[in-house]
């Protein structure tokens, strides 16, 4: 069964050591990355099975985790509030 993921920005899950029903076990940065439009799904690189997805956040998760002080919100925030921007002006 996979792990759903629902706020990008809260859980530790990034580094959360996972363990496959084929006995592979390792955090998200060793898993095989499979971009879809609303979520990331981290699938186990020895057998193909999905094991995380990880919902993209939206706007709000993106404005509430920059304001908690989370880095890498900030960083999205000032990214998408710069293309608002550039958009705005077109
Ligand atoms: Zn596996």
């Amino acid at each position: 069964m996979a792990i759903v993921i629902r706020n990008y920005f809260i859980t530790g899950w990034r580094s959360d050591r996972i363990g496959c029903e084929c006995g592979w076990q390792g955090d998200s940065s060793k898993m095989r990355m499979e971009l879809h439009e609303e979520v990331t799904d981290y699938v186990c690189p020895a057998c193909e099975n999905t094991l995380l997805i990880v919902s993209h956040p939206d706007i709000d998760q993106v404005r509430q985790a920059a304001a908690d002080g989370n880095e890498e919100a900030q960083q999205q925030l000032a990214l998408v509030e710069e293309a608002l921007a550039l958009h705005g002006k077109t």
